[in-house]
């Protein structure tokens, strides 16, 4: 496997194949569900390139950023294993060598008002800068995402939309442990009791009311919910509990963790 930090070093290797390059960005701290992104890209494309970039302008809380878990070896090892091509694991200064003041600014429309839009104001600009960034040093046939962030990958359509990358977005089912728990960089800062209780959250979507799974999710030990919608799968605006075709999206807190998660019902 190729290993750049430098997008000078990643686009001098890139520009010397002429294969068809599939692109899994990811924070790191690698489980299942992004090797599953990587197998999906090796099933699509000739060449896969991964990124590794804990990217400091789409977290809104200072110390949910400072406590993103980091595992950088094991993750090359995990990489290596389930044969992806190119890694890509910058600094922060590669990324954005003019600092992060005077960012480009995306019109996103509803998509960053609602839900995690609502909760984490700044969090999508800061995921469209970097993809944006990414996706111009990489330019990939196929960028591949995880639905289990269902509204990001509905900003990634736009941001597309908005751009003239000349790529395709392949979104991936979910990828969950055999409590049901989405599996999620963040679970590694959860305990061994907080995890067990945390499938509260997939055990929720069986609910007959938005009360019922809120009800479930305090009754487990959640600390608070941030949201539980019923929503439009395309617009998501609001829909009446489980009217279909629809999805349910959901983030609320357990020790101190806040966790996403959703489940569409066709
Ligand atoms: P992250 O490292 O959390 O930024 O995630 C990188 C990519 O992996 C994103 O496209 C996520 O949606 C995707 N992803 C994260 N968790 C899962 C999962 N449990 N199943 C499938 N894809 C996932």
């Amino acid at each position: 496997m190729k290993q750049y930090q430098t997008q000078k070093e990643l686009q001098e290797y890139l520009q010397s194949t002429s294969k068809s390059i599939g692109f899994v960005p990811t924070m790191g701290a690698l489980h299942e569900g992004h090797l599953s992104l990587i197998q999906t890209a090796k099933g699509q494309c000739e060449l896969v390139v991964c990124s590794i970039f804990v990217n400091p302008t789409q977290f809104n809380d200072p110390s949910d950023f400072e406590k993103y878990p980091k595992t950088l070896e094991e993750d090359l090892q995990k990489l290596t294993e389930v044969g992806c091509d190119v890694v890509y694991f910058p600094e922060v200064q590669d990324i954005y060598p003019d600092g992060m003041d005077n960012l480009p600014s995306y019109d996103l429309g509803n998509l960053e008002r609602v839900l995690e839009g609502k909760f984490r104001p700044g969090h999508f600009q800061g995921v469209c800068v970097v993809v944006d960034r990414l996706l111009q040093a990489v330019q990939p046939g196929y960028l591949i995402m995880g639905q289990k962030d269902y509204q990001q990958v509905a900003v990634v359509e736009r941001l597309l939309a908005l751009t003239s990358h000349n790529c395709k977005l392949i979104a991936c089912p979910t990828v969950r442990e055999n409590s049901g728990l989405a599996m999620s960089s963040r679970n590694m800062r959860l305990n061994e009791e907080q995890r067990e209780k945390a499938c509260a959250i997939f055990k929720g979507f069986e609910s007959s009311t938005q009360e019922e799974y809120q009800q479930r999710l305090l009754d487990a030990g959640f600390d608070s919910i941030d949201y539980i919608a019923c929503c439009d799968p395309n617009t998501l605006e609001l829909k009446p509990w489980k009217a279909k075709p629809c999805v349910i999206l959901i983030a609320a807190f357990i020790g101190g963790v806040r966790l996403i998660d959703n489940q569409i019902f066709a």
